[in-house]
């Protein structure tokens, strides 16, 4: 058995270390952006030592694994965040322990998302996921509206009983004009919330920024980085 409460820590560490260095450089306080730590494909036991080394926030992208998790750590005191492509058939299971959906991206899911908030009497934060790489109609092929639709989608969920908006967020485009260039990316993601704060100004958190590109989503303004790789350990297989 290693240590694995050792390894998280000092993962974890490294990390805070990061976020405060790429905060000075952009002459931002700490307080400004907040570390959700990325758990898929790792154990409960995992999320339980993260909680126990302070970790307030954590985020899963597939329903069938976060659903167990999620229950076997209901004791814990974490929010947990939704951020990967979700189907309407698993909307009931998703509602029942995320707090923040970051993946809406379509009419269909305010919809669906705002009907089982209600039945459950929940209130579910939504972000919007934008596609930075799509056209502008198009919705992007990992999930994700075009700048476009942001504010037809936005008013949607702002409207619906059970959701509340919080914001914009974004994974930074792997091809296309963006690929490479995360930092112009995430500045243009900070543009659209610019945009959105206009008519809905409490929507004003950002999520952007990964383990490998933190220090630019800092840089560019993000209120919240979402970081997997950098606290766990490089995933066994897809995920
Ligand atoms: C997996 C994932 C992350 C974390 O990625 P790392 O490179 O492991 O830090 C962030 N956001 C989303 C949407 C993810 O699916």
């Amino acid at each position: 058995m290693t240590d694995r409460k050792g390894e998280l820590a000092a993962n974890l560490a490294q990390v805070e270390r990061r976020i405060t260095a790429a905060c000075t450089a952009a002459g931002r306080k700490r307080e400004e952006v907040t570390l959700i730590v990325v758990t898929k494909t790792y154990p409960a036991s995992d999320v339980r030592i993260l909680s126990e080394l302070g970790v307030r926030h954590v985020a899963e992208n597939r329903d069938q694994d976060a659903a167990p998790k999620a229950a076997a750590c209901s004791d814990l005191p974490l929010s947990w965040h939704f951020v990967g492509q979700l189907q309407t058939n698993k909307v009931r299971s998703v509602v029942g322990y995320a707090d923040v959906v970051q993946s809406v991206d379509r009419a269909r899911l305010v919809t669906a998302l705002s009907k089982e908030a209600e039945r459950v009497g929940r209130e579910v934060g939504c972000l919007i996921q934008v596609a930075l790489d799509a056209g502008e109609s198009a919705r992007g092929e990992r999930g994700g509206v075009a700048p476009g639709g942001i504010a037809e989608l936005a008013g949607l969920v702002a409207a619906a009983p059970g959701l509340r908006l919080g914001g914009l967020m974004t994974v930074a485009p792997l091809t296309g004009e963006y690929a490479g260039q995360q930092q112009v990316a995430f500045e243009r993601l900070m543009d659209l919330s610019t945009d959105l704060r206009r008519t809905h100004p409490a929507a004003n958190m950002v999520s952007a920024g990964m383990s490998a590109d933190l220090e630019q989503a800092v840089a560019a303004g993000a209120t919240h980085v979402r970081v997997g790789t950098a606290v766990l350990g490089v995933r066994p297989g897809l995920g």
